[in-house]
C-alpha cells in the first residue's frame, strides 16, 4: 500500500486528512511534532509522499523539509500553508517542496496532488531510452540522476521531470502550461508560479552563472527553453 505521512499539530485538521487518505486508499502515517515525522520517516523509508505543515509546536514545516532533503532527494513534499502566506509559499518551494496547498483544502484536491506525485515517481518505468547526452549534462533515466561535466546534480522529483522534458524537447520554446501540464500532470489546477520558483531554483544547480543563464533561458511572455 502506498504510504503518505501528514505532519500536522491540529488533531482536527489531522484526522481528517487521516480518514480522507485512507478513503483514497493510502495508508496514512501520523505525525504531531516536525521531530515525530523524521522519526517516523526514518522508520519508514518507503512513504512516498509527505504532507508537511508549515505552523509546528517546535520546528517550523519548512525546516523539517530541509531536513528530509538532505537525505531524501526522492520523496514528494507538500506543504500545506494558512491562506495569503504567499511568501510562505516560495519559502516552501525554495526549501525542496514540490507542490503546496493553502488551507482549508478540499480533500478530493489533496488525494488528487498525491496522485499526481505518486504517478512521477512510479512512471520512469516505463522509459525505454536510458541516457540524454547535451553538452555537459548526462540524464539517466533508469536511474533518474543528472551529471554535469561527470558531477552528480541532485535533483528533487519535479527538478528531474523538468530536465527531462527539457532534453527531450531541445531549442524548442515550451510554454509554463505546457511545462505545468507535462510535469505536474493535466489535472492539475495550481498556479503557473511554480513553474517559475522551480526553475529558479534548478538553474542555481545547473548554470554556471545563476544571473546569466545559458542553458535554461527564458522566452520573454511564454516560457522557457533547453538548450546545451
Ligand atoms: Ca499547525
Amino acid at each position: 500500500m502506498k504510504k503518505v505521512l501528514i505532519l500536522e499539530d491540529e488533531l482536527n485538521i489531522r484526522s481528517f486528512v487521516v480518514i480522507n487518505l485512507r478513503r483514497a486508499g493510502y495508508d496514512a502515517i501520523e505525525a504531531a511534532t516536525g521531530q515525530e515525522a523524521l522519526d517516523k520517516l526514518a522508520e519508514n523509508p518507503d512513504i512516498g509522499v509527505a504532507i508537511l505543515d508549515v505552523m509546528l509546536p517546535d520546528i517550523d514545516g519548512f525546516e523539517v523539509c530541509r531536513n528530509i532533503r538532505t537525505t531524501n532527494k526522492t520523496i514528494g513534499i507538500i506543504m500545506l500553508t494558512a491562506r495569503s502566506q504567499e511568501m510562505d509559499k516560495v519559502t516552501g518551494l525554495m526549501t525542496g517542496a514540490d507542490d503546496y496547498m493553502t488551507k482549508p483544502f478540499s480533500p478530493a484536491e489533496l488525494t488528487a496532488r498525491i496522485d499526481a506525485l505518486y504517478r512521477r515517481i512510479g512512471n520512469s518505468a516505463s522509459d525505454n531510452v536510458e541516457e540524454l547526452k547535451q553538452g555537459p549534462f548526462t540524464l539517466n533515466v533508469r536511474n533518474r540522476t543528472l551529471d554535469k561535466a561527470g558531477t552528480r546534480i541532485k535533483l528533487t522529483q519535479v527538478e528531474y521531470a523538468i530536465m527531462k522534458l527539457f532534453m527531450q524537447n531541445p531549442s524548442r520554446a515550451l510554454s509554463r502550461e505546457d511545462i505545468l501540464a507535462s510535469v505536474w500532470g493535466r489535472d492539475y489546477d495550481g498556479e503557473l508560479k511554480i513553474v517559475d520558483v522551480n526553475i529558479r531554483r534548478l538553474r542555481i544547480k545547473i548554470e554556471d552563472d545563476t544571473a546569466n543563464p545559458v542553458y535554461v533561458t527564458t522566452v520573454w511572455g511564454f516560457g522557457y527553453k533547453w538548450g546545451a
